[in-house]
C-alpha cells in the first residue's frame, strides 16, 4: 500500500484501485487503514474534542460530528452511495453513533455486525455480477 501521513490533522488514505488480499472491496480495506491509521497516531489533546475524529472545530463545543472523514465514503458521481461518519449529539442521549448511510451502530458489536454483513453482500455481489455477464456473454 502507499503512504499515510504522519500529521494526526489530515490522514490521506492511497487509492487502491483492486480488491485487496483479503478479498474486500477498495472501500472496505480503506476505511480500515483509515481507522487504523487514526488509532495509531491520534493523540488526545489537552482541551481537545473526546472524539479525535470531531469535525467541529470550535473550542467546548457540545454536539460532536465526523461525516467527511477520507476513506469513509464510495461515490457515485457527485453523490455518496454509502458513506459513513459519526455523531455524538448533547443532550439525554449524548452516546456516539455511527451510521452506514442512514443505518446507526450504538456500539462496536453492532457495526462489526453490519460490516460483517456488507462484505458478505459485495461478495454475493461479485458473484452475481459474474452470473449476470457470463450470461451476457452467450450468444
Ligand atoms: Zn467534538
Amino acid at each position: 500500500m502507499g503512504q499515510l501521513t504522519t500529521d494526526s490533522s489530515k490522514t490521506t488514505i492511497p487509492a487502491v484501485s483492486a480488491l485487496g488480499t483479503n478479498g474486500h472491496l477498495p472501500f472496505v480495506v480503506r476505511a480500515a487503514e483509515a481507522t487504523a491509521a487514526r488509532a495509531e497516531h491520534a493523540e488526545p489533546q489537552a482541551g481537545a474534542c473526546q472524539y479525535r475524529d470531531c469535525e467541529d472545530t470550535a473550542p467546548g463545543h457540545f454536539d460532536h460530528f465526523a461525516h467527511s472523514v477520507p476513506g469513509l465514503e464510495v461515490m457515485d458521481g457527485a453523490d455518496p452511495l454509502l458513506e459513513a461518519g459519526m455523531a455524538a449529539c448533547s443532550g439525554s442521549d449524548s452516546a456516539p453513533v455511527v451510521y452506514l448511510r442512514n443505518w446507526e451502530a450504538s456500539n462496536m458489536a453492532e457495526l462489526q455486525a453490519k460490516v460483517d454483513e456488507i462484505r458478505r453482500m459485495l461478495d454475493a455481489t461479485l458473484e452475481f455480477g459474474a452470473r449476470v455477464f457470463a450470461d451476457g456473454e452467450r450468444a
